[in-house]
Formats: structure tokens, sequence, C-alpha cells
């Protein structure tokens, strides 16, 4: 790029910010003056705020779209830290009033859903979750490893270990809301001849 397209390029992001301003401006001033109400002027800064997190392409700050960085295994490295069926129990979070715990960002999401399923006439029930290594091991002495035929993961692997997976009692309704529904929670389902297993898979 020549010099003279560089000077051009900077003239027009000037020219765009400048209009962007006046937009603001515009948009107060008219709130302010034929208004004068306060909700209806925090309603307007509010669409600015959203148009302008539109524009910047940024997403909102709520806690469930906080953003992870992941390991190249895929795990959140704060998680990571820990070790596989080590998470301490403050990084845990329980699911509704069961005895089942997830990592914290997964069973607020998970909990969200069972809540918005319900509202729609969806029973969304719970099996498993998290699985400290010791429970693996069992697990894998009772069910046969999967790569074997069986039901477990390699202790020391299992999506539950990292508390970002859950086992769910999903009658054929649920199945199929799930299917349609459970990735705008972040659950995927991830395992051929487990369709009661959903991951959780944090925002990047
Ligand atoms: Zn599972």
């Amino acid at each position: 790029m020549g010099i003279e397209a560089v000077n051009n390029r900077i003239a027009d992001i000037q020219s765009r910010m400048l209009a962007l301003q006046t937009q603001q401006a515009t948009r107060t001033t008219t709130s302010n003056t034929t208004t004068g109400a306060p909700g209806t002027t925090s309603a307007s800064g509010a669409s600015f705020a959203s148009a302008l997190a539109d524009a910047m392409g940024t997403q909102s700050t709520a806690a469930t779209d906080k953003k992870y960085t992941l390991n190249s295994k895929g795990i959140p490295t704060e998680l990571a830290a820990y070790g596989n069926g080590k998470i301490p129990a403050s990084a845990l979070e329980q699911v509704g009033n069961t005895r089942h715990k997830l990592w914290a960002p997964a069973a607020q999401s998970l909990n969200k859903m069972i809540a918005d399923a319900k509202a729609q006439g969806v029973t969304i029930g719970i099996t498993d979750s998290y699985r400290p290594y010791s429970e693996q091991v069992d697990l894998a002495h009772r069910k046969g490893l999967y790569s074997q035929g069986g039901l477990a993961a390699k202790p020391g692997t299992s999506e539950h270990g990292w508390g970002m997976a859950t086992d769910l009692d999903l009658n054929s309704k649920a199945q199929t809301w799930m299917r349609a529904n459970a990735d705008k929670y972040g659950f995927v389902e991830n395992v051929p001849r487990e369709p009661w297993h959903w991951a959780y898979k944090p925002k990047t």
C-alpha cells in the first residue's frame, strides 16, 4: 500500500469516527429534549450501547459469556491446572438441588437450560456429572473401557473428570429438545452410543 492509499484510509477512518460521534451526540440530544423521562433516556443509551457493541463485534459481558483460554485438548487452562478428577469444590457448583456438581460455568448454564426446558414442558433429569478420579477408576472396572466396547473413559481422561460433561435422563421429547436447543447453552452431544452424554463447550 502506497503512502497516498494509507492517507486515504486514515481520512476514511477519521470521517467514520466523526460520523459515529455526531450520531451519538444527536441521539443524546434528541432523547433529552423530546422526552426528559429518565426511563426513555436510559433505553436510548442502552440501544446505543448495544448498537455500538454490534458495530465493534463485541458481546455482552454476562457471566455465561465469559471467554476462556483452552489448552491443546480443549480444556480451559484454569481447570487444566487442577488436573482431571482433581477439581476442588471451590471450582464446582451444584446442579439445581441435586447431589450433582459441575465446573461452575457449566453448572450455571445447565441450570438455565433445565429451567428453560421446564418452562416449555420438557423434563431434563440428571444421572451423572463431575466424576473424581477414584470414581473414574471404579467406573472403568464396572463398565469397561470405551475403547474396548465399554462405556467408561480411560481414568484421567473423562470429560466428567473436568466437570464439563453431564449424563442426562431424557425421554424422547427431551432428547429431541436437546438436539434442537442444547448448543445455545454450550452443550453438545459428542459421544457416539451415548445419547445421554452432553459435554459443555465454553466460549473461547
Ligand atoms: Zn457421560
